[in-house]
């Protein structure tokens, strides 16, 4: 990836100001969707970052969503759902994980993923990694192996990328 591709999607990407609440610069990725050229810019250059094989695709709700179908249709895999709690209509498997105030828990679909099945792990950003982390920690509790993890932006004074590497993850972001 060149400087110029990271370049042409961050300005793509919109900064929002204080949402969802004060002192929260929210990274807006619907500017980059609505953008047709930008769209396949981020999907092509996630795609080719990625070393394989991947059986599945894990998304992350909601953002997550958006990238993973696309990408698995590049990679050959299927697309496993990642899910808030309490949204899936069969049995689930869940991972609390630590938000600044409280905590939060992601479930997917407990017979998702077939043992030893290789994981792609996707979603739009990654800040303390607390999400991103808890959700291989789901799916290594399902059986399969979540090697590679994929991002549009990558907060990385916030340490997640930093982090999930330590998880034993190659991470790969297309602007910092
Ligand atoms: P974290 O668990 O701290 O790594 O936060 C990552 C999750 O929260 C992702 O699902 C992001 O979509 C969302 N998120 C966190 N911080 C931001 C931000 N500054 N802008 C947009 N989304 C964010």
């Amino acid at each position: 990836m060149t400087d110029d591709t990271a370049a042409r999607l961050a300005a793509l990407i919109r900064t929002i100001p204080d949402f969802p609440k004060p002192g929260i610069q929210f990274r807006d990725i619907t500017t980059l969707l609505l953008d047709p050229d930008g769209l396949r810019l981020a999907v092509e250059t996630m795609a080719a970052k990625i070393a394989g094989p991947i059986d599945l695709v894990a998304g992350i709700e909601a953002r997550g969503f958006v990238f993973a179908p696309a990408l698995a249709l590049r990679l050959g895999a299927g697309v496993l759902l990642i899910r808030k709690d309490g949204k899936l209509p069969g049995a689930t498997i869940a991972e609390d994980y630590a938000l600044e105030y409280g905590t939060d828990r992601i479930a997917m679909h407990a017979d998702a993923c077939a043992p030893g099945a290789r994981v792609l792990l996707v979603d739009d950003l990654i800040a303390t990694g607390g999400t991103a982390r808890a959700a291989v920690r789901l799916i290594r509790k399902a059986g399969a192996v979540v090697s590679e993890a994929a991002f549009v932006i990558d907060l990385p004074d916030l340490g997640g990328a930093a982090a999930l590497a330590g998880d034993g993850i190659a991470v790969h972001a297309l602007v910092a």
